[in-house]
């Protein structure tokens, strides 16, 4: 019997059935064609290149950026039966010799290998020699300076189709914008690739953004719906993941803190307590999660807002893995935006690129700030239309209010005035509600007309509908002078009564939850 690709996923992987799209990647590749694969986290892309690697007669050489990663590959294909291997810094010499030796003599089917490492010492004239039949590159994303985690080292890859350019290539990633994608080919080389892209939809995670106000105590009412479940929360710091996962402990959950500050064995530990739902509580960094397989995670909470939309899709994209209904909850304040403004502002990249940055983030917070259903904002940055909202997000369980906020704009455009733009938040809002504290009085702003114009609205109330304006461009902040809020034309307009603001309705904290629970 020929070997087929069907017969290659029952009898090397125990499957009956490709998922969509695999079969027909696996037919594209094997036809010797480019391609781009777009598949979320745990859709099933390492079968695309696997299946092929098993069919072709030669070598499959996989470029992946996770050194960590590639022993448990290689041991879990092994297991499988399939002849593979892996090249990296952290093998020895002898051990680097006996792979080469196999590759050479043919007895390998895929050989995972670092972008360092392919482009260092002989290996490239090596790869020569050894038949290489199909080059697959993962987390494709890497390769560009658009995407949201550019290696350095991935750009040798650019080179890749000058010294092979008749091996195919297979681009796979979870995390993708257009832009991205095309910059990807562009890397690449392979201008021709065939473009595959799974949806991005994940209908049974629930999507919730909720004010980062009393984040530890709305944590600990999330938590009384899911008792046992467990689950992730990503925090900022590794000082918030300490805190968090010690309040939880003294609440009684078994719950453990995980960064790259922990020495590395530590870390295998409490990863591995996690799989083994020994503990049910990881409160991580961003540094925990990479190539976790845990199909049973029931929620992810982000205590404070990620980067860019495709890290936060990444990481909620680890709950519900399973396919069963998941929960994901994302706090979010303008405390959180300025901070990763000022993270950026810091960094030491580009001007260019911090643009890019801004403008990410930018997209984050419209998520968050979203009085239209979430998923659709989601799925629409990946790149796909949906018809209908989607009634497993906050928004669509919960529609906004609209009303005439001119009023409330003007009180506040004009306590700016009055203070000659020299305010941030907080001050703005003691001047508005009159609050006689000692900033306020030694600068004078209770002899402000403006003080207490806005007495009849609560701090927290305040904060939102200043985070509203300062969304829909009627006021500007000046990131250089500690944050100050700035008139515009925008705000003269409304100042003079020319122009009206609508803002959406406050709906307090406790309210909303209950809202929530009744549904
Ligand atoms: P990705 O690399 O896209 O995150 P993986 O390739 O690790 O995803 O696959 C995720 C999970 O889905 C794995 O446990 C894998 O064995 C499983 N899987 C892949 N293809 C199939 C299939 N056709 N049928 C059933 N399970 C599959
Ligand atoms: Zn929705």
């Amino acid at each position: 019997m020929s070997l087929t690709k069907e017969y290659a996923l029952k009898h090397h992987f125990g499957y009956d059935t490709f998922r969509p799209q695999q079969a027909e990647i696996i037919d594209t590749v094997l036809s010797g064609q480019d391609c781009l694969v777009l598949m979320p986290t745990g859709g099933g892309k390492s079968v695309c290149y696997q299946v092929p690697a098993l069919l072709l007669n030669g070598l499959t050489v996989v470029i992946s950026p996770l050194i960590a990663l590639m022993k448990d590959q290689v041991e879990a294909l092994r297991a499988n039966g399939i002849e593979a291997a892996f090249l990296n810094s952290s093998i020895s010499g002898s051990e680097q010799d006996s792979v080469q030796w196999k590759a050479k003599l043919g007895e390998l089917k895929l050989l995972y290998i670092s972008p360092e490492r392919l482009f260092s010492g002989n290996t490239l004239d090596n790869l020569r020699q050894w038949n290489v039949r199909l080059f697959a590159v993962d987390e494709a994303h890497c390769i560009s300076s658009w995407g949201h985690d550019f290696r350095p080292e991935y750009r040798h890859l650019t080179k890749l189709k000058t010294y092979f350019p008749d091996v195919p290539v297979i681009a796979l990633t979870a995390t993708a914008d257009r832009v991205t994608r095309r910059d990807i080919l562009k890397q690449l080389n392979a201008p021709a690739a065939i473009t595959f892209e799974a949806s991005f939809d994940r209908p049974n995670l629930s999507l919730t953004v909720l004010p980062g106000r009393k984040r530890t105590q709305q944590i600990e009412s999330f938590l009384l719906k899911h008792p046992t479940q467990p689950g992730i929360i990503y925090c900022l710091s590794r000082k918030t993941t300490e805190t968090v996962a010690t309040l939880l402990q003294n609440r009684g959950y078994k719950a453990k803190f995980y960064h790259a500050g922990l020495p590395a064995p530590d870390r295998s530990k409490v990863q591995e307590e996690f799989l083994k739902d020994d503990i049910q509580i990881i409160v991580a960094t961003i540094a925990f999660g990479m190539g976790i397989d845990k199909s049973n995670v029931r929620w992810v909470i982000h205590y404070n807002l990620p980067p860019n939309v495709e890290s936060f899709y990444q990481e909620i994209g680890r709950a519900g893995r399973d396919g069963a209904t998941a929960d994901t909850l994302l706090f979010y304040s303008y405390q959180d935006i300025i901070m990763r403004q000022d993270m950026i502002i810091q960094s030491e990249q580009s001007e260019e690129q911090k643009e890019l940055l801004h403008a990410k983030l930018n997209r984050m917070k419209q998520y968050a700030e979203a009085d239209l259903c979430r998923r659709r904002i989601l799925l629409s940055y990946f790149n796909e239309a949906v018809e209908q909202d989607c009634g497993n997000c906050d928004v669509c369980r919960n529609p906004r209010t609209r009303f005439d906020g001119t009023l409330i704009a003007q009180k506040a455009l004009s306590a700016i005035a009055r203070t000659r733009e020299n305010v941030a938040m907080g001050m703005l809002i003691d001047i508005l509600r009159g609050s006689r504290n000692r900033a306020i009085l030694s600068h004078g702003y209770d002899q402000l007309p403006t003080f207490g114009v806005g007495k009849d609205l609560r701090g927290e109330e305040w904060a939102e509908y200043i985070s509203q304006m300062l969304n829909s461009g009627v006021m500007d902040i000046a990131y250089d002078e500690a944050h100050a809020f700035k008139l515009n034309p925008t705000s003269r307009q409304i100042l003079k009564g020319e122009k009206k603001l609508e803002l959406v309705k406050f709906i307090p904290l406790a309210e909303r939850k209950a809202r929530e629970e009744e549904l």
